[in-house]
C-alpha cells in the first residue's frame, strides 16, 4: 500500500486519484490543518499529525506500507518569512519523523514534493535540475534542506526517493471531482475566477513594471493532472530499482499574470477586472522550468500542456464548488 501524506490537500487529492486509477491501494494520512477530508475520495482516510511520531508509528504497525508520497507541508511564501519557524518544523522537523518511522520499518522507497523556490532568483532560463540552488525564503530553504537530508540519507541507509520540483501547480481534476480550494487563497488563476464569478470584485495584478515582454511575471503553470501522472511514473521508477534523483516538474513555456487573465476573459466570457497594483515582494520576473530531464527519464508528458485546457478545468471545479451558479 502506498502511504500519501498531506494527501487531502489540493496537489495530493489529484495524487491520490491517480494511483487509485492505476490499481494501488492508498492510505491518506492528513491532519486537515489546511486540506479537505471531503477530498479524500479514494484509499483509506487517517486523520494525524506528523509532529507526532507515535502516531506515524501506528499507521506503519497497522498497514503493510512499500512506498512513501510526501505533500505535507505548509506552502505561503511570505508567511514563511514572517513565521519562519512553523516552516522550519513542520516542512523539515516533522518531515525527518516521518522518513525515520520509514527507516524504523524497512521502508525505503519516497517521492519527495519539492518547489522550483530551491533555485532561489533564476540566473538562466529554463531553469534545469543543474542550476543553483539559492532559495530566497524560509519556504524555499526548508524544501532545499529536505533535498539535502535526502541525498545524506540515501548514500547511508539505502533510502530510494524522487524529489519533485514543481513550478506552477494549477488547474483541476478534468472530472471536477478535486480542485484546487486554499484558504487563504493566494494564487494566480483561483483569484482571476474569483473575480469573474464576483466573488472578488476584482483581480490586482502584482507588477506591470518587470523586465518581461508585457512587463508583468511570467510563471511556468503545470496541470495539477500533469503533475499526478509524474509522481505515478516517479513511483513506478522506484519501484522498478530507479535510484535517487531529482526532476523539474513544469511545462518549459511560460506565461504572463496578463495572459492569464486574457485566457480566464475567453473562457469564462466574463470581463474581470484587472487593476495593476506594486510588486509582491520576492517574485522573479520569469520562472520557467526545463522539464527534458523527467521526459527523458520518467518519460513524462504533459496531456493538458495548453493554458487553456488547465484554465478550463479550473473553471468547471470552480462553478461547481461556488455557490453563485
Ligand atoms: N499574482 C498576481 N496577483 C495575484 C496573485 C498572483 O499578479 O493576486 C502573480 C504573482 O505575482 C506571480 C504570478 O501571479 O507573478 C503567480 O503567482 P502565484 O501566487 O499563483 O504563484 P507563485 O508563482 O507565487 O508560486
Amino acid at each position: 500500500m502506498i502511504l500519501i501524506v498531506g494527501g487531502a490537500g489540493y496537489i495530493g487529492a489529484h495524487i491520490n486519484k491517480q494511483l487509485n486509477n492505476n490499481g494501488y491501494e492508498t492510505i491518506v494520512f492528513d491532519n486537515l490543518s489546511y486540506g479537505h477530508e471531503d477530498f479524500v475520495k479514494w484509499g483509506i482516510f487517517e486523520r494525524g499529525d506528523l509532529g507526532n511520531i507515535n502516531e506515524i508509528r501506528k499507521i506503519f504497525q497497522k498497514y503493510p506500507i512499500t512506498a512513501v508520497m510526501q505533500f505535507a507541508a505548509f506552502t505561503y511564501v511570505g508567511e514563511s518569512v514572517e513565521d519562519p519557524q512553523k516552516y522550519y518544523i513542520n516542512n523539515v522537523c516533522n518531515t525527518l519523523n516521518l522518513i525515520k518511522v520509514m527507516l524504523e520499518f524497512d521502508v525505503k522507497t519516497l517521492v519527495f514534493s519539492s518547489t522550483c523556490a530551491t533555485y532561489g532568483n533564476p540566473i538562466e532560463i529554463p531553469i534545469t535540475e543543474t542550476h543553483p540552488q539559492n532559495p530566497i525564503s524560509p519556504y524555499g530553504y526548508g524544501k532545499l534542506m529536505v533535498e539535502t537530508i535526502l541525498s545524506d540519507y540515501s548514500n547511508a541507509y539505502n533510502l530510494r526517493y524522487v524529489s519533485l520540483r514543481y513550478f506552477n501547480a494549477a488547474g483541476a481534476d478534468p472530472d471536477s471531482e478535486i480542485g484546487e480550494l486554499h484558504n487563504p487563497e493566494t494564487h494566480l488563476i483561483p483569484l482571476i475566477l474569483d473575480a469573474a464569478s464576483g466573488k472578488r470584485s476584482d483581480i490586482k495584478i502584482f507588477g506591470t513594471d518587470y523586465d518581461t515582454p508585457d512587463g508583468t511575471c511570467v510563471r511556468d503553470y503545470i496541470h495539477v493532472t500533469d503533475l499526478a501522472d509524474a509522481h505515478l511514473k516517479a513511483l513506478q521508477y522506484l519501484e522498478n530499482g530507479g535510484k535517487s534523483d531529482y526532476f523539474n516538474l513544469g511545462n518549459g513555456n511560460g506565461f504572463s499574470v496578463l495572459e492569464v487573465i486574457e485566457k480566464a476573459r475567453e473562457i469564462t466570457r466574463k470581463e474581470i477586472n484587472a487593476v495593476e497594483d506594486k510588486r509582491r515582494h520576492g517574485d522573479p520576473p520569469i520562472l520557467i522550468g526545463s522539464s527534458d530531464k523527467v521526459r527523458n527519464i520518467l518519460k513524462w508528458e504533459p496531456k493538458y500542456h495548453d493554458l487553456s485546457q488547465i484554465v478550463e478545468t479550473a473553471w468547471k471545479w470552480h462553478k461547481k464548488i461556488s455557490n453563485k451558479f
